[in-house]
């Protein structure tokens, strides 16, 4: 069987091409890649020359049959997209699922990737994150962000330049004002810039520019500091939440179980909360 290696490229500065990627593209057979004359000139500046196939996210599907083929053949095929890491926001997850079914050998060349980037230098916790890729348009926007209102984890979003404005207010009309975020640009090339502070802030700020380039924007997880009634709000939910378990005939130490991890609260309170609305009965 052939190989198929998904390989990470820079994301702006060429100066972050590694050893390894370079030897991955060197080593292959053929170039799968998302813009095939953009990764032409990728392969220009190393020095080499691959046949190279487009691969992108219109032709994924009729593109496959044909790299399983060239696999099934014995061949290695470095797959890379316009920048960053395959298969993130970009075309190679798929092919790389149907490569390991076929029994193929398949590896992955770290690099660069533009969430990663963005939640270190944003300064927020890393412990936990969540990447919501790009977020959806128009009317679907308020809705989407008001699901993560409670989301504790630092959330992290790719924006294009012509929403990033529309996004910051419609984030400000939905998380505390004060919820901290960093909106990062241009990273890892000449103008690159990350502007932290308060949502309202950074909101204020974007709307007096235009903005130009490539937008992560890092956005804190809510804590009880953030919004003390972020707390009475978790706690009012999960009493709901248990209210339905209980009224569908869960017993009564299995929906506190489920609803203090859903909600991040002790077994014993959820528990206790139960009871209190059994007794008030
Ligand atoms: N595969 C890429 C990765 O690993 O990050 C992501 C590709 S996705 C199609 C492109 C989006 O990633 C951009 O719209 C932007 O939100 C983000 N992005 C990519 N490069 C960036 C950069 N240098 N600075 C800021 N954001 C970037």
């Amino acid at each position: 069987m052939g190989k198929l290696i998904l390989v990470a490229t820079p994301i702006g500065n060429l100066g972050d091409i590694s050893n390894r990627q370079a030897g991955a593209l060197q080593e292959a057979d053929l170039v799968a890649a998302e813009d095939t004359r953009h990764s032409g000139l990728l392969l220009q500046h190393l020095g080499l020359k691959k046949p190279l196939l487009s691969y992108y996210q219109h032709n994924e599907e009729k593109r496959e049959e044909r790299l399983l083929t060239e696999l099934a053949d014995g061949q290695t095929v470095a797959l890379v997209s316009d920048a960053g890491m395959p298969g993130i926001c970009d075309p190679g997850a798929a092919i790389l699922r149907a490569a390991i079914a076929a029994g193929n050998d398949v590896d992955v060349i770290p690099g660069p990737c533009a969430l990663i980037q963005a939640l270190i230098l944003s300064g927020l916790p890393t412990e936990r994150f969540a990447f919501e890729g790009f977020l959806p348009r128009g009317q679907a926007l308020l809705p989407f962000l008001q699901g993560l209102r409670q989301e504790q984890r630092t959330l992290i979003f790719y924006e294009a330049p012509h929403r990033l404005q529309n996004t910051l207010q419609t984030m400000l009309q939905v998380f505390e004002p004060q919820r901290p975020v960093a909106v990062c640009r241009e990273l890892t090339k000449k103008f690159q810039e990350v502007n932290r502070g308060p949502l309202a802030e950074i909101c204020e700020l974007w709307q007096q520019r235009t903005p130009k380039g490539e937008f992560v924007l890092v956005l804190g997880g809510q804590t009880g500091a953030d919004n003390p009634d972020g707390a009475a709000e978790n706690k009012t939910a999960a009493k709901e939440h248990l209210a339905r378990l209980l009224a569908g005939g869960l017993k009564h130490k299995a929906a506190a179980r489920e609803v203090a991890a859903i909600y991040d609260l002790p077994v014993n309170e959820i528990y206790q909360m139960g009871l209190a609305m059994k007794t008030a009965k």
